[in-house]
């Protein structure tokens, strides 16, 4: 068992409860027993006490859009669009392994337990033909930092020969994408509430996968129960792509495809006409919103408030790692505030309104919104306290503004299940200088051998 007291808390529940001075109990169980003010009543049985003066506890952040294998391939083509970053990028992207996917992820991933991640999803699509087990190699490092981990198995089947973005020689058949999807449910897939690994189905994007892989890649999700996710609306390009090829706008493309849906969150949705809203809103689809990578590639500003006004489920998302180096998901938190109110002014979005899309927002995309996100008796103990008494915070009073008008907090205490995955600051189950030159020697082996 867990106390943590003498702490400001943000539940972020329905009713947006929180405490200026309260206290979390976690039970064996990996579950909160209770959220309060002032001091818990004295458990019985062993109970580690955390003195949480100075200090901040929120719901773990939920990343909802990333690709940890780019961590290997960060730093290049910096001032391109994403067409052309990507034609950039998927030749070395070719030769990946599962040793360089081994090694990134477990960087990418170290990297976002420290910035306030306590569950993430992963967006892999490149699955070179003797590259190893890549997948098992990503859910082999976050069962090993602890994190609870959401990978979905991608694939791309529309290469250049065919009209698509990417070279033939990183694009898989289409029936034998769907067959490695379907193993990789059988094989992964834990639908119980306690779950800390689920496999969504997640073909990459308008222009790099055919309608057929886009359509029964949906058809086999719902056949098994599991989520279903994609990138969309991303640039005008993917516009113009969609114009030209199919003679619709990307959301319009989706629902033909059958891809729109409660069961189903989109990666960006930047572009997108008050019809594509509507139509998201009506169907309960989510979007993951990421504002950094949305910048970093000048692809334009997503338009979260009217998103939220429409009912659509929106969480944020790093994206990258190349294509937005920081990949820091507790930094995400201003930046998804900043974006709203460059586009419209300050009473655009708030600090609660950021702080809930980084917890139950991206819960919600997930299909985890009874277990986690906010921090309520009988959910999932993921949650994170934030040191705010250094230089970086103390004085703003305001806890929640603190945190996200102010820089990235440290992380004193981050748990998963009740498992302490962050402490001090530090990694609890692996060491960030190890996983630092680990991810070197990988990024090192893939450019000398694509040079
Ligand atoms: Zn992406």
């Amino acid at each position: 068992m867990i106390v943590v007291e003498n702490v400001a808390i943000a539940c972020v529940d329905a009713a947006g409860t929180e405490h200026a001075d309260g206290h979390v109990v976690v039970g064996d169980d990996g579950r909160i027993v209770s959220v309060g003010a002032g001091r818990a009543d004295e458990p019985a049985g062993e109970v580690r006490r955390v003195d949480g003066t100075g200090c901040l506890v929120t719901p773990g952040l939920v990343n909802t859009h990333h690709h940890l294998y780019q961590w290997a391939t960060r730093g290049l083509a910096l001032d391109e669009t994403l067409f052309g970053w990507l034609t950039t990028l998927y030749p070395i992207w070719a030769r990946l392994d599962a040793e360089t996917v081994g090694a990134a992820a477990g960087a990418g991933l170290g990297w976002l337990a420290l910035s306030g991640c306590t569950t993430t999803m992963d967006h892999h699509y490149v699955f070179p033909r003797d590259g190893g087990d890549v997948l098992e190699a990503e859910i082999a490092a976050a069962r090993r930092l602890g994190l609870r981990f959401h990978p979905t198995r991608g694939s791309m089947d529309l290469g250049q020969a065919d009209g698509g973005l990417p070279p033939d020689s990183v694009v898989e058949d289409t029936d034998a994408a769907l067959a490695a999807t379907e193993a990789a449910i059988d094989r992964w897939h834990d639908p119980s509430p306690e779950s800390m690994l689920q496999i969504a189905v997640a073909p990459c994007s308008p222009f790099s996968v055919t309608g057929r892989l886009m359509s029964e890649a949906a058809e086999l999700a719902r056949r098994k129960g599991v989520r279903l996710h994609t990138h969309l609306a991303e640039t005008d390009d993917e516009d113009d792509f969609c114009a030209q090829r199919f003679g619709c706008t990307p959301v319009e493309y989706a629902e033909r495809l059958g891809w729109l849906g409660a069961d189903v969150w989109l990666a960006h949705g930047v572009h997108l006409d008050d019809a594509a809203i509507a139509r998201l809103g009506a169907t309960g689809t989510g979007v993951a919103h990421c504002p950094s990578s949305n910048a970093r590639l000048g692809a334009g500003a997503a338009r979260v408030p009217e998103l939220l006004r429409a009912g659509v489920p929106v969480g944020l998302g790093v994206d990258g790692a190349a294509s937005q180096e920081a990949s820091h998901l507790g930094a995400e938190l201003r930046q998804a505030l900043y974006t709203a109110r460059t586009r419209g002014g300050p009473g655009a979005m708030d600090a609660r309104t950021a702080l809930r899309l980084g917890t139950m927002g991206g819960a919600r995309c997930l299909g985890r919104a009874d277990h986690i996100g906010s921090l309520e008796p009988g959910k999932l103990a993921d949650l994170v306290m934030w040191r705010l008494d250094g230089l970086g915070h103390d004085g703003i009073d305001d806890p929640v503004a603190a945190l996200v008008f102010g820089p990235p907090a440290p992380v004193e205490l981050a748990l998963v299940g009740g498992r302490p995955v962050v402490e001090g600051g530090a990694l609890v189950h692996a060491d960030a200088a190890e996983l630092t030159r680990a991810a070197g020697r990988a990024h090192r082996r893939l450019m000398a051998a694509t040079r």
